[in-house]
């Protein structure tokens, strides 16, 4: 049976959409129609904008609500999120192919958060301080929403990165146009139904799916939208960017990556690779800020690759609704197309796979890939240099410390990272030295109180913590006598 949909949630209202196109989702493990939605097309994200600004504009309306009302309204959102939890995660699972043990605790669990961790900062922070000024009398510094907010979102990990978006935006009193992606739009419409369940006022969220570039793109340009919060690829974020410079429009950018793993020579290895699974192949490798360059010291090289290839080996590949499930489908044959491009390039320039390279025997039907160890490798190579957004990991050896560091950094991106070493100061130090948004010494688990975005072609911006508040937020200074 799929799952349907008739109309968009704009202003507050399920409304008939401007044409009769529709977006398909297919299950990744499958390749069966899961349901179907409507396109957004210009028209609608019209309509969505102008809700949006109505609501926005309102002299009484929610960006005039003191933050306790406003805060009240997101934990009856978060709460509505709660009871359709399980149905979020296995519709994101079956679309992304996100094997469900991760989907639960990450999916199902961090928009909630989110909600509720900035409903309480919103009450906390003051938006409006008297400060004695420098020059004569006193002067009023208010921290004002900055508008209507366009949100445009991936589908590797589509409600957490929504709701890094919708959840500092809401609360701040910015109003907001969600576009998600075209591989995952039954979630999305989840989302619809518990803002509309918990009776969020009139246009404070509209979410319109629309299939390609175009209703996006429409969003960026449009002249009612006062911030662009983007997540996606860096060729996107760069279209963006210069449609927003163009426009003067604040954007966030969180961007592609190609994050470095260094292990030092006094790693204990048998501590470091379980805990490298989730830093470098969580969700088959779809994610933004994984370490696919596991940069080896040259002393202890073959036997990093040895133990990295048996960890690979042992991953259970599956249907991503099964909770034993590690290793799922990529989301689309699309990507599967682009990846195996990857894993035939990086052979072609010497690379020697020590495991996977092709697809999993038994799966005749669904988007796998098997996970991949490139050894032999040089920063220098596609496989080393480029984001590939699969399963796909190189290994490439260094000297000394210095050596490490400077590899690490000799990339155009700058998003995540870890260190592992059994000496953690050491790790702090060198992590001090990676130039990246973010980086974990022996792990890496995003801490979502703490600012998080890329460097370089990576991002511009941050999202999370209190920094990621202020992204939806300007100042304005009231000179008082
Ligand atoms: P994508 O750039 O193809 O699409 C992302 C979203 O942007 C989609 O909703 C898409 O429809 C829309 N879009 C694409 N081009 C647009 C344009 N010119 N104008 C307006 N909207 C446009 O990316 P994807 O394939 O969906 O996601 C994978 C990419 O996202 C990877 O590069 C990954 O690293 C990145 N990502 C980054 C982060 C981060 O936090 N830095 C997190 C997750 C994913």
């Amino acid at each position: 049976m799929t799952v349907d949909y008739g109309s968009l949630y704009i202003g507050g209202a399920w409304t008939r959409p401007s044409s009769e196109q529709r977006i398909e989702a297919y299950s990744a493990a499958t390749e069966e129609l899961l349901g179907s939605v409507p396109a957004g097309g210009p028209a609608d994200i019209d309509a969505a904008v102008a809700a949006a600004r109505r609501a926005f504009d309102d002299p009484n309306g929610w960006a005039t609500w003191e933050p306790a009302r406003r805060a009240a309204v997101l934990e009856r959102f978060a709460a509505e999120l709660v009871t359709r939890s399980a149905e979020m995660v296995r519709r994101v699972s079956a679309q992304n192919g996100m094997p469900i043990r991760f989907g639960k605790p990450v999916e199902g669990t961090v928009p909630v958060t989110m909600l509720r961790y900035y409903a309480e900062l919103i009450q906390q922070l003051p938006t409006s301080e008297v400060r004695r000024s420098l020059v004569v009398g006193n002067t009023e510094v208010r921290r004002e929403p900055l508008g209507v907010v366009g949100a445009i979102v991936p589908w590797n990990f589509p409600q957490t990165l929504a709701f890094f978006k919708i959840a500092p935006a809401l609360a701040a009193g910015c109003t907001v146009v969600m576009k998600p992606s075209s591989e995952t739009v039954l979630d999305a419409m989840l989302i619809a139904e518990a803002a509309a369940a918990a009776e969020l006022p009139a246009g404070v969220l509209n979410i319109v799916p629309g299939s390609g570039r175009t209703a996006g793109a429409h969003l960026v340009a449009h002249p009612g939208v006062d911030k662009i919060a983007f997540t996606g690829s860096t060729d996107a974020g760069r279209a963006i960017a210069e449609t927003c410079g163009r426009l003067l429009k604040p954007v966030t950018l969180e961007l592609g990556g190609k994050s470095a793993a260094l292990i030092l020579d006094d790693a204990d290895l048998s501590a470091v690779i379980p805990n490298l699974f989730a830093a470098s192949l969580m969700n088959q490798g779809q994610s933004c800020y994984i370490c696919t360059r596991i940069l080896a010291p040259r002393s202890r090289y073959g036997e990093v690759v040895d133990a990295l290839s048996d960890m690979v080996r042992a991953l259970r590949i599956g249907d991503p609704l099964d909770r034993s499930t590690v290793i799922g489908p990529v989301a689309s044959a699309g990507q599967r197309e682009i990846i195996e491009g990857y894993i035939a390039k990086g052979k072609a320039e010497g690379g020697r796979i020590t495991v996977g390279g092709g697809r999993p025997a038994g799966f005749d039907r669904g988007w796998f890939v098997e996970p991949t160890v490139f050894a032999d490798v040089d920063n220098n190579s596609t496989v080393a240099r480029e984001e590939i957004f699969g399963p796909v990991l190189a290994v490439i050896p260094f000297d000394d410390d210095a050596d490490a560091v400077r590899q690490a950094n000799d990339s155009p991106y700058g998003l995540g990272g870890t260190v592992w070493t059994s000496d953690v100061e050491r790790g702090a130090a060198l992590a001090r030295r990676v130039q990246t948004g973010s980086i974990g010494v022996n792990g890496y688990t995003m801490d979502h109180g703490a600012p998080f975005g890329g460097v370089k072609d990576s991002g511009l911006g941050r999202e999370l913590g209190p920094e990621g508040l202020a992204a939806y937020q300007q100042y304005k200074s009231i000179y008082l006598p």
